[in-house]
């Protein structure tokens, strides 16, 4: 029922290792998307049934399947740890898309791996309820994702602070394959796998990259993109760990992530991120040091070490060349400028400055950024009404702003209220806010108000926890 095609299972076997699924005792399909599982060239009518259930929980081996865990290293806080790997997911297997696209799809929470160290290998449902909303939220917004095929509840309890029902999610992605799995060859100076992966990746992902250079500057550029996209929403992915880079370029690994509400650059919400390490105003820069690891862990590929070291740093030194075009190419398209340039920069980071000051609802300011309201984000209504003068000077189409500016996000205290009754059992609020995130551009309507409208100072949550 499900097309495989798989070619990661044929790269040398230090890679992965081969791993089952554990059965769990009673699972429950809670959502599948049949819009995804038709791109995948998967019957929508299939994804519903007990036999799919059975499969997205682990319980049943699709036709075709070869699960696997993947192998990686990686740098968690800026420490090296030379042993990550899946320990809680298994790659099912891969598809030809109708699109053309080769994609992963991988079960996580599906139980214990190699990899899985002391962990239990499982997930509760509120990361599982939260990756599938945000990852489809994203997508939705145009921002390169992983995406959710499909969650299930598995009947059993996995044991955290407390007692908590356990859930798998169906993710798709491009390819699984991160920073850490570069890293995981190159610090083994492990040759044979480094240049099979190399193959592997160019092939799959940047065909046009013929050397080691060119792909490091490939995947300089996709992250430069991505990062600039997820500044022009306020996102906050929470754990840029080089496991949790893909080098396709999509976000992956939604773990303590959140979308601000309230403005402030220096937003953190990961309960560990103490240091603030991963917050807002710091992702171009940890994406830097994210391409360093990837261009170390490509050197022993390069004949001269010393030639190669030059060669790449000079690349990773264009990242702020991208990153700054892409990123007044997405703040510019918020404010409704249809040529935007580096001379719009003071526009964008004065409007910028005003709503640090009064912690304004970003996604809310520039939704309503053109409308007599919006004076009301401001508590300095003069200095507001002084900047909007420019930006009118300035000229704005309305029609690029309502393209480029989301009204409705998967806000915390949504996604918090919709994981609570989720726990309970009523998936009704996960269904709705699903509905209501997957159109982000859409205008509100009475069902998607309540997702549109800030939350009020005692709703705000400010602190999220690690996906495990
Ligand atoms: P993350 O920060 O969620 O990307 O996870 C970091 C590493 O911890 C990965 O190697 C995960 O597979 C592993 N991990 C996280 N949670 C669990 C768990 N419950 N059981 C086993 N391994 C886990
Ligand atoms: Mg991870």
């Amino acid at each position: 029922m499900i097309p495989f095609n798989n070619s990661y299972v044929h790269l040398p076997a230090q890679m992965f290792s081969r791993q089952s699924a554990k059965p769990v005792s009673d699972p429950t399909l809670i959502v599948a998307n049949a819009p995804l599982a038709a791109t995948l060239g998967i019957d929508p009518d299939w994804i519903t049934t007990p036999s799919a259930r059975d499969v997205f929980a682990g319980n049943a081996v699709a036709d075709g399947s070869e699960p696997l865990a993947a192998a990686y290293a990686g740098h968690q806080f800026g420490n090296w740890n030379p042993r990550l790997g899946d320990g809680r997911a298994l790659l099912l297997g891969e598809v030809l898309g109708t699109d053309g696209l080769r994609r992963d799809i991988q079960l996580k929470g599906s139980g214990p791996t190699p990899y899985s160290r002391s962990g239990d290998g499982r997930a509760w449902l509120g990361p599982v309820l939260r990756e599938y909303l945000v990852s489809e939220a994203m997508h939705a917004m145009g921002i390169p994702t992983t995406r959710a095929l499909a969650a299930v509840t598995t009947g059993e309890t996995v044991q955290r602070e407390r007692p908590l029902p356990g859930a798998i999610i169906t993710r798709v992605a491009q390819s699984h394959i991160r920073i850490g799995t570069f890293q995981l060859m190159g610090a083994r100076s492990d040759i044979d796998a480094l240049s099979a992966l190399f193959d592997h990746v160019v092939d799959r992902h940047y065909p046009d990259a013929d050397s080691p250079a060119a792909l490091l500057l490939a995947v300089t550029k996709a992250q430069a993109t991505l990062i600039a996209k997820w500044m022009s929403v306020g996102f906050v992915h929470g754990v840029m760990n080089t496991d949790n880079v893909s080098i396709a370029g999509e976000t992956i690994d939604y773990g303590p992530c959140a979308f601000m509400d309230g403005y402030d650059a220096a937003s953190v919400f990961s309960a560990i991120d103490r240091q603030g390490r991963y917050a807002y105003q710091n992702q171009p820069r940890i994406a830097v040091w994210n391409l360093a690891q990837f261009a170390t862990s490509l050197i022993p590929l390069m004949p001269d070490q010393d030639a190669a070291i030059e060669e790449f740093t000079t690349i990773i030194n264009s990242f702020p060349t991208h990153y700054e075009a892409e990123w007044i190419a997405a703040f510019g398209a918020k404010l409704g400028l249809a040529d935007p340039s580096e001379d719009d920069r003071d526009l964008i980071t004065d409007l910028l400055a005003l709503m640090q000051q009064d912690v304004a609802d970003f996604t809310n300011t520039f939704a309503n950024l053109a409308s007599p309201n919006a004076q009301y984000q401001f508590t300095d209504r003069d200095v507001f009404g002084a900047w909007s003068a420019r930006w009118q000077a300035r000229g704005y189409d309305a029609d690029i702003m309502a393209a480029a500016n989301p009204v409705i996000i998967p806000r915390n205290h949504q996604v918090e209220a919709a994981i609570v009754a989720g726990t309970d059992g009523d998936f009704a609020p996960f269904h709705a806010l699903l509905a209501a995130v997957t159109q982000p551009f859409a205008p509100v309507t009475d069902a998607t108000a309540a997702f549109a409208r800030a939350p009020a100072m005692d709703e705000r949550i400010t602190q999220t926890f690690c996906g495990t």
